[in-house]
This record gives C-alpha cells, structure tokens and sequence, in this order.
C-alpha cells in the first residue's frame, strides 16, 4: 500500500468506525457466533499473493464484526468498563504511525518525555503525592501494559529490595500477602515468580476489606514458621465487589514491618480519585503517606483505550536497581549521565508502546473537569441502578455499593427455609437466563459461598434511560427465575 493507497482506505476506514458507532446501539450486546465460527471464514494459509485492501477492509466487516463482543456498547455492565474514545482512537493511530519502540530517551525523546510529563499530570489529576511525581526525580510515573504487569514489576521490585537488606533470606521462604478478594494478579504474579503467596481470609462483615488485625495475625503466624512477609498488596475497588481494603488500619501495621512493601491495586476504581469528594473513602492520604507503589487502570474506566496501566512509585531506584540489564549496545550518553529516563529499566519488556499519547489527547480534550465528570456520572448512574435494587421485593444488595458497581442476588421469599446452595442455584439460574440475552451483559461473582449479579457501569455511551431499561430486563428475568424455581 503507498501513502495515496493509505489516504483512501484511511478515510474508509474512519467512515466505517463513525457507521459502527452510529450503529452501536442497534447491534446485539453480546456476539451470537459459536466457538470456531472464523474457521469457515478464514482460509487456513496465508494468501500467496497479496490481495485488494478493499476486499480485506470488507472482510473485517463480515468477519470481525458479528464476533465481537460490544464493551463500549451502553447496555455493556459486565467486568468492569473499558475506555474507549475518539480521542484515544486518534492517538493510537497517531502512536502507530510512528512505530516506535521508545525503550530509552534517545529511541524517540518525544515517547519518553511526554510519558513523564503526562503521568505527572495523572498523578495531580488523583491528588497523588508529590512524592510519586517524575518532577520529584526519585518517585515516579510509568506506563504498563496491565496491573498484573505492575503488581509483577511491584513484587520483582520489593523482593530485591528485601534480599539486600537481608541476604542470608531464602527465596522459598519470601511470602507475597494478598486476600480472598484480591484479583488473580497477585497469584499469577507468585507462580511466574515461583513465589509463596498467602490470600488472607476477608469477611462480609467488613465489607471483604482487609482489616489491619486480619493482616498482624497472618504476619504474626507466618513469622512464627520462619516465613518472610515482603509485600502486601492492598486492593481499593476489588473487582468481585468494589471492596476498599483499610489502608489506614494496613499503614499502621506496616509501621512495624518496614522491610513489607505496600503496592496498591486500584485498577478500577484508582481513577476516582480524580474527584476530591471520594479521596477520604479510597484512602487517598493513607495511599500517599504509605504505599510503596499505587497502580489504576486508565483503559478501564479513565476513558483512554486499552492498554494504559499507570503504576507510580515513591521510589523510582527501587525499580531500577531490581530491572536494570544494560548490554553494551542499550547504553546511551543519557543514559549514563542520568539525564533521562529510560524506561525500559521500569518495566519487563523492552520495547514499549507509545501510550501516552493517548492520555496527552483524553487530558486535553477532556479536561480535569470533563474527566470528573464522567466519573461523576458513572456513579450517579450506579445510585439509580442501586436505589432500584433496594426498592425491590426480589432482588437485595450483597454490599453496599460501590462507586459505579453494584453487586446483588436474588433473595427468594422466606429465604431462611432454603439452603444456601439452593439460592445460589436460583441465582446461577437468573444469571444464565440473563447470559442467554443478547441485550444486556453481566457478570457474576461468588463472595463467600454466596452467588451474586454485578452491575458494571461506566461506558461513556451509558444514559439513565439504559440504567433503567436494564432494571426492567433484570426484574423480569429474576421474577421469571423464581417463578421456575418455586415449581
Ligand atoms: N485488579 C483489579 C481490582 C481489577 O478489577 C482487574 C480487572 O478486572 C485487574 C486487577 C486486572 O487488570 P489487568 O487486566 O490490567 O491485569
């Protein structure tokens, strides 16, 4: 393809992205399409000889198309919300046109230096510490493809940290410390380790929040075992229920383990802290007075599309001493002078993409406030959804809810006669009587042996009018699933 070749199926291209939009709200939320649908549809060998783009942009309509599942459509209310904007759209097309691996200042100058000055402005933009700024030039911001790559990155960090203060430790008896409610990242991130991990017991009745005498009495007995406790991670926003670990109750524990790095996963819902108004209840202080490290997701709901994991650290040299592998050919003059950053020594890979740029266009288009505001709404949103739920005579809360989630079940009449099996399968029921529609989605979780509904919402495309449609189809699947299950 030549430039003028590009320019064309370019601008097709941006048509058939605004008709996909336009048509968003039209097209089924979940795809209908059964496993190995693309085999018939997708020869098995590449082609031999190149084809018409026409002919492959046309493909993507009929292949890709129907098997996609819609994240950005407005009745999308499973997992967790995932940014998407035209902004970011633009940006990444913007990142790839350049194709740049910036690893190290001098691989592009401009990749690092906007990553520094933008994850600067992420980080004011949350109240973080100025401490976590790349300004402060010993914290700092960088952007990671995941929170699994962060917290992975976090625990490569905290283990050479506690190995050099205690060299006579073993490998086998370092402990990573997590909760039942903590997301799979911290078990993923022992086994790629070859780590101990321990998932500390969390209870409805504290809303499944780490409490710190839950965390003194895992420490306490480990020790007792010769274990060595060396980094927590705290979860604000768990993703099975929105669950706000205490930190404030955590960084007073954490006074008497100072070799315990404390990284803070607050992949969903990190970016809240944009609106001053929710800063005390998610910690923020505690965060900036504690945390070792602090990751949030802006590809989930920080309107920038995936990937952008941001992960900030109180003390940049950590993260360098555990990473830093400089073969000749990746020293530089900056390098060596420490003029510059270079990021590949703040991450796993080498290469990196050039992401913030997509943060640089959402920020500025959006604004401090724009970006509170979709916030704002998403939250608001989640209110009518929840006030809804409370109101009704079939389905209850689990939790209380949580920012812009909402995690419910349905509570049979004289629910006390039934076994706490047989309501979990009425609400197994409910939930893939739900799955089997196409105009709405919602995943469900397990808290404690009990199966409940989440309510995600988030997508920027999400109205009142979406909220409240999603109740009615809710109720009336729920009221149909009693029905069944009574007979
Ligand atoms: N942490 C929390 C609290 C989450 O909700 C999620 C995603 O659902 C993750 C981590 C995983 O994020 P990632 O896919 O970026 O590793």
């Amino acid at each position: 393809m030549d430039v003028e070749q590009f320019r064309k199926a370019g601008y097709a291209a941006i048509d058939r992205i605004c008709d996909y939009f336009n048509s968003l709200e039209k097209l089924p939320v979940v795809s209908r399409v059964e496993p190995g649908y693309m085999k018939d549809l997708v020869p098995a060998e590449a082609p031999e000889n190149g084809e018409d783009f026409d002919k492959i942009a046309e493909d993507y309509q009929k292949v890709i198309i129907p098997g996609l599942t819609r994240w950005q459509h407005p009745s999308f209310f499973a997992y967790f919300p995932t940014g998407c904007t035209f902004e970011g759209i633009l940006a990444d097309l913007y990142s790839s046109s350049v194709a740049n691996p910036g690893f190290n200042w001098s691989a592009s100058p401009a990749c690092t230096e906007l990553e520094v000055i933008t994850m600067d402005w992420a980080a004011k933009m949350l109240g973080l510490s100025p401490e976590f700024y790349n300004s402060s030039e010993v914290g700092g911001g960088v952007v990671q493809t995941s929170a699994s790559d962060s917290v992975l990155v976090a625990v490569v960090a905290a283990r050479s940290r506690y190995q050099a203060a205690h060299p006579e430790t073993k490998m086998e008896d370092l402990v990573i410390y997590a909760t039942t409610q903590t997301h799979s990242l911290g078990a993923k991130a022992a086994v790629v380790l070859g780590l101990q991990i321990r998932t500390i017991e969390v209870e409805w009745k504290d809303s499944y929040c780490l409490r710190g005498d839950g965390l003194r009495a895992a420490f306490e007995a480990d020790e007792k075992l010769g274990r060595k406790p060396f980094i927590l991670i705290g979860t604000v926003g768990t993703t099975s229920s929105g669950a706000v670990d205490n930190i404030s109750e955590i960084a007073q524990v954490l006074k008497e383990y100072p070799d315990v790095w404390l990284h803070i996963d607050a992949a969903w819902a990190g970016v809240a802290l944009a609106c001053p108004e929710y800063r005390e209840a998610l910690y923020l202080p505690q965060i900036n007075e504690a945390a070792t490290s602090f990751c949030t997701n802006f590809h989930k709901w920080g309107l920038v599309n995936f990937d952008f994991s941001a992960m900030w650290v109180r003390d940049r040299k950590l993260l360098t001493e555990a990473l830093d592998v400089t073969p000749i050919f990746l020293r530089t003059k900056q390098g060596d002078e420490g003029t510059a950053i270079d990021y590949r020594n703040w991450h796993l890979g080498l290469g990196r993409k050039f992401r913030s740029i997509k943060l640089w266009f959402v920020l500025r288009s959006y604004g401090v406030t724009g970006f509170q505001n979709h916030i704002r709404k998403g939250i608001k949103l989640n209110k009518i959804f929840s006030d809804l739920v409370e109101k009704s005579e079939i389905l209850s809360l689990v939790t209380e809810p949580s920012l812009a989630l909402t995690v419910f079940r349905i509570t049979p009449p004289n629910e006390e006669n039934y076994t706490v099996a047989a309501v979990n399968q009425l609400n197994l029921h409910f939930h893939n009587t739900l799955s089997a529609r196409d105009d709405i989605m919602l995943t469900k979780t397990d808290l404690n042996g009990r199966i409940c509904i989440r309510l995600a919402v988030g997508s920027s495309r999400t109205e009142e009018t979406h909220i409240r449609q999603a109740y009615e189809t809710i109720e009336q699947v729920a009221s149909a699933s009693i029905q069944s299950w009574l007979q």
